[in-house]
């Protein structure tokens, strides 16, 4: 697995350039010749044209001026690098630039079987190719011969090699200087993909600390930082996790040693009998605290393991006025009032109503706890933005600034409560957060210590 991404990307690339290589080889060695061929015979037939019209004026009847026609002939021949003949209507080469065939008569000789564009041997004359080109001499209405251009194939051949030799050195440059890409792609995709894969072997063997050091701002980036995210997370779950089991045992095992140091005493007689009934009720508060504890963790974790949520519609001010008179007794026993500000009409919520009804009865119970003798607590129903927002306000101990955002953490009481509420599991702020996400909506406080607190939460309001 280490080098296969490296290795499937180079095999990649060379097999790009070598089939780029052949395709640019065999293309341009076809093009070259075709362009080459046409531009040459074009250039030589021109030429055999005006040679053509120049010498018709140098007949007189059938006869050719040879005198006057060879050394000018000969001059054209060097220049354009060809033979040139002038051939009359027989095949009689009258006129051979080179000398070689002069006086010779090309056997079978038809002008027309060859176009005035041929390629081979003409008629056999050669022991080579060449590129023939003709062109008529006429005068009078007459055809009196041919001006024959000759270009031995080898030289076509020799520029189409020039040609291709320049467009294979460029290919080879082009084919080097991208190389670049396999640099690039080993500097940005495989070495931070290498990072990527180290870190996860550490998550996966458990070392969740593991950071990976990529800071680019592209996906790559991205996905390094989400990984380095959900490491955190991880490791922080873990550690939560950690101390959630920590606090468990030990909210169970304090109440555990009373009840049993407790029942201990009544058995072995240290509790006379008479003061038996005020250590029994000592422990029926325990255990009264137990199953609260119990209840609490069952309640979180069903809001972790299931998140969904029995809603229906309901009006949330009858449901606030039923809690509060459910706390008649505390209000009373700490001579406690509670102000129900708000006006008679209905405000509908959707939401689920025995879950809401849990947020309201710890947030209340919280009120009243941590309130001061003859306070005032005060509950609140408004309207904003499609939202019906619940404040439930007190004049009570307050909350430390430094302890405000921790509040919402499970088993978290603040210094200040230790004494005024020793029953409190520390789980009720994180229940009651829990459910009010699970709507997706969201709860709030503003605190000052010994001046009060308030909470707001917010749920969504139904059109009467
Ligand atoms: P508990 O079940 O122990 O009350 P909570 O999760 O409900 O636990 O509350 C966590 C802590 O938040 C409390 O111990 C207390 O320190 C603080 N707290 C909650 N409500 C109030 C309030 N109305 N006034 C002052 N402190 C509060």
């Amino acid at each position: 697995m280490k080098f296969s991404l490296y290795l499937k990307f180079l095999l990649g690339y060379l097999i790009f350039g070598i089939a780029g290589f052949v395709t640019i080889a065999t293309l341009s060695s076809h093009l070259t010749y075709d362009y080459l061929i046409r531009t040459r015979s074009a250039t030589l037939y021109d030429e055999a044209n005006l040679i053509a019209s120049n010498y018709s004026r140098f007949y007189s009847g059938y006869d050719i001026d040879i005198q006057g026609a060879y050394p000018q002939l000969q001059a054209v021949a060097t220049f354009l690098q060809a033979d040139i003949w002038i051939v009359d209507r027989n095949g009689y080469i009258a006129i051979d630039s080179s000398g070689k065939k002069t006086g010779q008569t090309i056997a079978d000789f038809d002008p027309t079987a060859t176009g005035n564009k041929s390629s081979g041997r003409y008629f056999d004359s050669f022991e080579y190719d060449v590129l023939s080109v003709s062109a008529p001499i006429t005068g009078n209405y007459k055809t009196y011969g041919y001006i024959v251009i000759h270009l031995p194939m080898d030289r076509v051949q020799q520029s189409q090699y020039q040609i291709l030799n320049i467009v294979y050195i460029t290919s080879l440059i082009v084919f080097v200087l991208s190389l670049v890409i396999l640099a690039v792609f080993h500097i940005l995709v495989y070495r931070p993909l290498n990072q990527i894969n180290t870190a996860a072997k550490n998550y996966a063997q458990g070392n969740l600390k593991y950071t990976i050091e990529i800071h680019t701002n592209d996906e790559i980036g991205y996905l390094a930082g989400t990984l380095n995210y959900m490491a955190t997370e991880l490791s922080q779950a873990e550690d939560y996790q950690k101390t959630f089991i920590t606090n468990i045992s030990h909210d169970f095992r304090s109440p555990l040693t009373s009840i049993k140091g407790y029942l201990e005493a009544i058995l072995d007689g240290t509790i006379p009998y008479e003061m038996q009934n005020q250590y029994l009720e000592r422990v029926i508060s325990e255990v009264a605290r137990l199953t609260k504890l119990t209840g609490s963790i069952l309640t979180l974790n069903s809001l972790d393991a299931q998140g969904h949520l029995n809603r229906s519609t309901f009006d949330i001010k009858a449901m606030i006025k039923s809690i509060c008179e459910s706390f008649e007794i505390q209000c009373r026993t700490k001579d406690i009032v509670i102000d129900l500000t708000f006006s008679a009409n209905e405000h509908l919520v959707y939401a689920d109503s025995s879950k809401i009804e849990q947020v309201l009865y710890n947030l209340i119970d919280n009120a009243i706890k941590f309130s001061h003798t003859s306070g005032e607590i005060y509950v609140d129903v408004s309207e904003k933005n499609g939202k019906v927002f619940i404040s439930i306000k007190d004049k009570g101990i307050g909350i430390p600034k430094k302890d405000t955002k921790k509040i919402f953490k499970r088993f978290y009481k603040s210094d200040l409560s230790r004494g005024k509420d020793k029953k409190g599991t520390g789980l009720g702020l994180s229940i009651v957060k829990d459910i009010i996400k699970a709507h997706g909506e969201h709860i709030d406080v503003i605190s000052t210590e010994g001046v009060g607190s308030e909470f707001i939460f917010s749920l969504t309001k139904i059109e009467e």
